[in-house]
């Protein structure tokens, strides 16, 4: 063979591997500014899952039920398009309809999914929903946008796009339970549907799935509000996928039938029994619980910027330089923090704005990210350690459910003016029916903070 001819070999059977590839996906992917390299999003994405494997009650990787979703996992996967993220699968034991992706590949999925899918179709479905959510990279595009839009926040902290209470889990809490903007969402069934067809599965399986899921009606499955239905749901993937050549859909990866069955006699504990399960406060227990508790002996973090002590038993996410999360770990949980404080900066919008006109601007920015906080009275002058500083109380809704119910929550704001014009801010938060037992940490926490004067 001369080299001539070897080149065009190569040629062809490159264009032979492509071809299939173009075909795969026909909805046409959308490509955002993204400050993540590849790497760097695979990293971000391993060490949030060696955090959370931690955390959650998985099945193990030799169970059958884990096996039969790695095998299904995979043939999805190998019709994805754009770059070939190292995806893994795992199955979460727990009784809520829900599954996640997190940055580069790692996806998770609850056995209660398993347990409402009817057909192989629909779990498919699911999961090619999450894969698409990784290969359009929808979270670390995300928080590249809300990066840009405000250089002050955190990296990580528009990751979960989900107001205060993420921006607080998010430093080093390896907690990055997305919630999916409606375009995110549109775009991950789109290309689901795609990915489904390719891998032999009636396309309209997946919002078969989600159609049934909101028809349950009264308390929606958690799937469904962190995947939003971006208006049309189901119209939209019917409408994709009658652009896709008609085929009959050969057999599934196999084993459905039995997984069910294996499947039907297990009833996996709810998030709030795992959570009593660990000790943790979450679940309804509250703050009786010892490792939620402030001990009353307290340890001191110096930042750069500030100065502060905390209860020996609560830990600080975060570190010298970054925003921080002061909480105990069994308070900061699955999305969000239920109990503990967030020390932020805020950059304002001209730093000869008042301690009084930047603290609004928070406000209403915190209200942005956070729809169903509320002020609750009037902003108060308070003094910290003699600097003027803004008391203002607000009411949300607490991550933690009691008896199956919604919580208030109370988040104490608390703002500083620094030397450069820049705001401080904490955000003290509790649970409502747990604030006055908190109240008291809470203020000593405040009193012992100090701004350096070497600080910015
Ligand atoms: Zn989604």
């Amino acid at each position: 063979m001369t080299s001539a001819s070897r080149s065009i070999a190569a040629i062809a059977l490159s264009l032979s591997l492509a071809a299939p590839q173009a075909a795969q996906a026909r909805f046409t992917p959308t490509h955002g500014s993204n400050h993540w390299t590849v790497d760097q999003e695979v990293q971000l994405g391993q060490k949030t899952a060696s955090e959370e494997n931690r955390k959650m009650p998985l099945l193990a990787e030799s169970d059958p039920v884990t096996q039969y979703v790695q095998r299904l996992g995979a043939r999805l996967a190998a019709h994805a398009p754009g770059y070939q993220w190292p995806y893994s699968f795992h199955v979460v034991n727990q009784k809520e309809i829900n599954a996640f992706a997190l940055p580069g590949g790692p996806i998770y999925v609850n056995l209660g999914t398993l347990k409402a899918a009817d057909n192989e179709a629909e779990l498919a479905g699911v999961i090619a929903h999450e894969i698409s959510h990784v290969v359009q990279r929808h979270a670390t595009r995300a928080a590249t946008t809300q990066q840009n839009a405000q250089g002050a926040l955190s990296l990580l902290g528009a990751l979960l796009g989900n107001g205060i209470l993420a921006e607080a889990a998010s430093f080093g809490v390896g907690s990055i339970f997305l919630k999916n903007s409606r375009r995110s969402e549109s775009e991950a069934d789109l290309l689901g549907t795609d990915i489904l067809y390719d891998s032999g599965y009636n396309p309209k399986a997946m919002a078969d799935f989600f159609k049934k899921l909101e028809a349950q009606g009264g308390n929606p499955p958690q799937f469904l509000s962190d995947h939003p239905n971006p208006g049309n749901r189901y119209e939209a993937v019917i409408r994709e996928a009658s652009t896709l050549p008609s085929k009959t859909y050969p057999a599934d990866v196999g084993q459905f039938a039995a997984i069910k069955q294996a499947i039907a006699g297990k009833t996996p504990p709810s998030a709030q029994e795992i959570a009593q399960a660990q000790g943790n406060g979450n679940g309804g227990a509250g703050i009786g619980q010892s490792s939620i508790y402030p001990s009353g002996r307290f340890a001191t973090f110096r930042h750069d910027v500030y100065d502060v002590s905390y209860p020996d038993n609560w830990q600080v996410f975060g570190d010298n330089s970054s925003d921080v999360t002061i909480a105990p770990p069994q308070g900061v949980s699955q999305n969000s923090i239920a109990f503990g404080a967030i020390i932020q900066e805020y950059q304002t919008e001209s730093a000869s704005d008042t301690l009084d006109q930047s603290t609004h601007e928070l406000v209403t920015f915190l209200r942005q990210r956070n729809a169903d906080l509320r002020q609750v009275g009037h902003d108060e002058s308070i003094r910290v350690n003699g600097l003027p500083a803004k008391s203002i109380q607000l009411l949300g809704t607490s991550p933690i459910q009691r008896n199956g119910q919604t919580v208030a929550e109370r988040d104490w704001l608390v703002t500083l003016k620094q030397r450069n014009g820049d705001l401080l801010y904490l955000i003290f938060v509790s649970p409502e029916p747990d604030y006055r037992s908190l109240e008291p940490a809470f203020q000593q926490i405040l009193n012992s903070l100090h701004l350096r004067k070497t600080g910015a």
